[in-house]
């Protein structure tokens, strides 16, 4: 049994913190790195790991995993316990490194924390020396550290006594006299991971002042190298030093030189020269310039409506604070639970039935969370002290919603709106109202962000649009609302929050604007545009069974991108000649594990059946990273996701997550037109890599060969195409990526939004090389990005001899309408112009002029 536990030796309470990972102790002083050897961190002891486990050195509760997955932070009896592998391994990025805890979670010593490829990591990484330190050192009189090999929680590495009186640091010498700084821009490279955050402390401790670093909402203790990284503060994020107390003025100069420094170099020296205080850089929201009033997004379904503000504010139900009888209090709330938990069953087993699995997965997590024990504990402690259970519950859920959605890692944020969601769900049986929200006529919803059940309790039929000020163009609310054919804008600018309610309001889902001051002039436009869509929408629905065909007999196969297997059904309806584009990612979000072979076999043949005998089912395999994360992966994160992990280069390093996909997606092929595609290529080898894989698994499960084919949506893809139609089967190519990668820019980021043009003749070409490649050995060429729904951009896609265009479902009758109203030889002529113009919106006007 190993000893960790509190054991007063000299009238003091010690605490004995075992080895977390074999080796050879090293004094602190001699790690080449003056963060550590300098104590400028805190004071413990360095090893020098023969094993890759590392392990709880005592019970704790961990308060921190760092983005890197290199260093874990612990909180054991008002000590903060850093443990920090290796050397600059920050910079790994979560290379190597497998956490297996998360903040907030209770270990026991010898609970493994982290794993690590050593022999990886130590050819990456500057050394493996394993440092661990105490940061707060106001709670220690004394430490006693031990010397030679150690085994990982087996052997004491140090002991701390500690002191008496906690409350070493001085207390702010005037609480009303806050001076605060200007923002700073921090110049550490890699943010304020635990080196600079230590020679921030430190430097923090030389003065008497309360100093605290302000990013943002959040604030972090400036003495406290835990509160410092909990803040995820990244290079070239904007900071505030707020100081208090006599030294303020000078302490508040020293953090702001030392912040404005670039921590990274030099260890810690850097700060001996103070360097100026970078300046705020002033961005503007778009270079597009917009009208007074007019809020920008991110286009994220199309289609212009006209409608009044409603907030789905979450959380602002009154409830009162004190409960009556604690038992009393304590049996509403676990019945409320119950409940809950018989609604999400009801709603599970429904969508399971209408095999809509996916969004059966997401209620089938919200059940988990409802036996979540932090939540159900802190609830608990409230009420037991005398909180309402309405109170209480709140109280529980969105504390530790907070928690989560203040994390910069996606994931956790995602984890943050279930648990809101179903910490809504409960209290409103808690309150006695679980109708659907009220919504009036004629809505544009406004919130921060829609969940699935949000949107299953709104009255579709009153909603016009959706505005989320999170989210962008791929994220649940977009698909959702492309799905249901309502316009939306995500990714506002958060002042569409501050709107009244009520307010009448223009949202267009083409452009990503909402304009909340619109004329008179500007509605009545807006409304005889929405008569002629709509009675154009009738026209190309009425005629939508016909082909695609130009007017001088040029037939373009028009397929349909669809999300989830529901959508199946709904392809044929509209014409739509198979599907371009299945996202089987979405197959795999909002659950908590992957579904099974058979799970997965079952959803495609659903759509392939659906789809019949004729019409192709092109199903990609799993795109997750980037703006996709998957809670259940362990992707370690990333410090530019798109760059990142993501599509086939994720999949291929998990080969039986790769495996079992690409065997459902075999068995399927049998029930009707089926081809198969991967995400992200950019190299051949990867290509050569998934389809042996591919190859091996049709032998094994016997069935006849499919389409095998690429997503082109990498600018290497595009240029080396002919190299890749040796030997992939066809091209599908993926324009909002394409544009991300050849433009440089995040197509997530609203305030590029305007600027990240498909139509930017640079795309163009690596769309014409492509064709060129294709053509070279007889492979056909699809586009299934968002320019394969943009009729401008449809004339230019026939003249590159693109053989088929994928738009989303409600697009598809539109897209077919364009096509049948040109002639191949004028789009050649229009596809010629525009490769030669100089930006996107010379191309539209091209095609404005000749193709109008
Ligand atoms: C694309 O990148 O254009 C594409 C179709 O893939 P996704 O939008 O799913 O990344
Ligand atoms: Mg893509």
């Amino acid at each position: 049994m190993p000893e960790s536990t509190l054991a007063p030796i000299t009238g003091r309470a010690t605490l004995a913190l075992l080895a977390p990972v074999s080796g050879v102790i090293v004094p602190l002083e001699d790690v080449p790195d003056p963060v550590f050897a300098q104590r400028l961190a805190g004071d413990g002891l360095s090893i020098d790991p023969l094993g890759s486990e590392v392990v709880a050195p005592c019970d704790a509760v961990v308060r921190q995993v760092h983005r890197a997955s290199h260093a874990v932070t612990l909180e054991a009896s008002g000590l903060e316990i850093v443990i920090h592998v290796g050397l600059d391994t920050v910079l790994l990025q979560g290379a190597g490194f497998h956490p297996a805890v998360k903040a907030g979670q209770q270990v026991r010593a010898g609970d493994v924390l982290l794993r690590f490829d050593i022999d990886d990591v130590a050819r990456r990484a500057r050394s493996l020396l394993t440092e661990v330190i105490v940061s707060n050192m106001d709670r220690v009189a004394a430490l006693r550290p031990r010397s030679g090999m150690v085994v990982a929680g087996h052997d004491v590495l140090f002991e701390v006594e500690l002191t008496t009186d906690p409350g070493t640091i001085a207390a702010p010498a005037s609480a009303d006299s806050a001076i605060t700084s200007a923002p700073v821009v921090v110049g550490a490279r890699t943010g304020l991971h635990a080196r600079p955050a230590a020679v921030v402390a430190a430097a923090a401790r030389r003065f008497a002042a309360d100093l605290r670093l302000h990013k943002g909402e959040q604030e972090a203790n400036a003495r406290s190298v835990v509160s410092i990284m909990a803040l995820e503060v990244g290079g070239g994020d904007t900071l505030t030093v707020v100081g208090r107390g006599s030294d303020a003025a000078e302490a508040i100069q020293a953090l702001v030189a030392l912040l404005a420094s670039d921590l990274d170099a030099g260890a810690g020296e850097a700060h001996a020269e103070a360097a100026p205080v970078a300046p705020v850089a002033i961005v503007p929201s778009t270079t597009e310039p917009v009208a007074e009033g007019v809020l920008r997004g991110v286009a994220a379904s199309p289609g212009l409506a006209i409608g009044h503000v409603f907030h789905l504010r979450h959380d602002d139900t009154v409830v009162e604070q004190r409960g009556a009888d604690p038992a009393q209090e304590q049996r509403a709330l676990e019945s409320a639970l119950s409940a809950a938990h018989v609604q999400l069953e009801g709603l599970r087993q429904r969508l399971t039935e209408e095999a809509d699995a996916d969004h059966a997965a997401i209620f089938a997590a919200h059940q988990e969370l409802l036996e979540d024990p932090e939540v159900l504990d802190r609830a608990a402690a409230l009420v037991r002290a005398g909180d309402s259970a309405a109170w209480a519950w709140r109280q529980a859920y969105t504390s530790q919603a907070d928690r989560l959605s203040a994390l910069s890692n996606a994931v956790m944020r995602g984890r943050a709106t279930d648990l809101r969601d179903v910490g809504r769900r409960v209290l409103q049986l808690l309150v006695g109202g679980s109708a659907p929200v009220d919504v009036p006529a004629d809505s544009i919803v406004v919130a921060e962000d829609l969940t699935p059940s949000d949107t299953a309790a709104l009255d579709r039929t009153k909603v016009r649009a959706l505005c989320t000020t999170m989210g962008s163009a791929t994220s649940h609310v977009a698909i959702l609302a492309r799905g249901l054919g309502l316009p939306a804008v995500a990714g506002v600018d958060p002042r569409i929050l501050a709107v009244p309610a009520g307010t009448r309001v223009v949202v267009d889902g083409d452009r990503g604007t909402v304009n909340t001051t619109p004329s008179a002039d500007e509605e009545s436009r807006i409304v005889a545009r929405q008569a002629v869509d709509s009675e154009r929408r009738e026209r190309d629905l009425a005629v939508a069974m016909e082909p695609a065909t130009t007017t001088d007999g040029h037939r373009v196969e028009v397929v349909a991108n669809i999300g989830a297997v529901s959508e199946g059904a709904r392809v044929a309806d509209v014409g739509g000649e198979g599907v371009g584009l299945l996202r089987s990612e979405f197959l795999f979000m909002d659950r908590r594990t992957a579904p099974d072979e058979d799970e997965q076999a079952k959803s495609y043949r659903t759509v392939a059946r659906a789809l019949g005998p004729d019409r192709i089912l092109v199903i990609r395999t799993l795109d997750v990273g980037g703006d996709k994360p998957l809670p259940y992966l362990d992707v370690a994160a990333e410090l530019n996701p798109f760059l990142g992990e993501r599509g086939v280069r994720l999949t291929l390093a998990r080969p039986e997550l790769f495996r079992t996909q690409v065997r459902a997606i075999l068995r399927a092929s049998t029930s009707g037109k089926v081809a198969m595609m991967f995400p992200m290529i950019a190299k051949l080898a990867e290509w050569r890599a998934a389809k042996a894989l591919v190859e091996r698994e049709r032998e094994a499960l016997g069935v006849a060969p499919i389409p095998v084919g690429i997503m082109v949506e990498i600018p290497a893809a595009a240029l080396i195409a002919e190299q890749f139609a040796r030997e992939a089967d066809f091209f599908s190519v993926g324009t909002n990526d394409l544009t991300q990668y050849t433009m440089a820019m995040d197509r997530t980021n609203p305030r590029l939004a305007p600027q990240v043009d498909a139509l930017h003749p640079s795309v163009l070409r690596l769309i014409e090389r492509t064709v060129a490649g294709a053509r070279a050995h007889g492979r056909w060429v699809g586009v299934c990005g968002a320019l394969a729904g943009d009729l401008h951009a449809v004339p230019i896609l026939i003249g590159l001899g693109v053989d088929e265009l994928s738009a989303d479902i409600p697009l598809v009758p539109a897209v077919k309408a364009r096509v049948r109203s040109l002639s191949l030889a004028e789009c050649r002529e229009t596809a010629r112009l525009a490769l030669e113009a100089g930006d996107g919106t010379e191309v539209r006007a091209i095609v404005a002029q000749r193709h109008p």
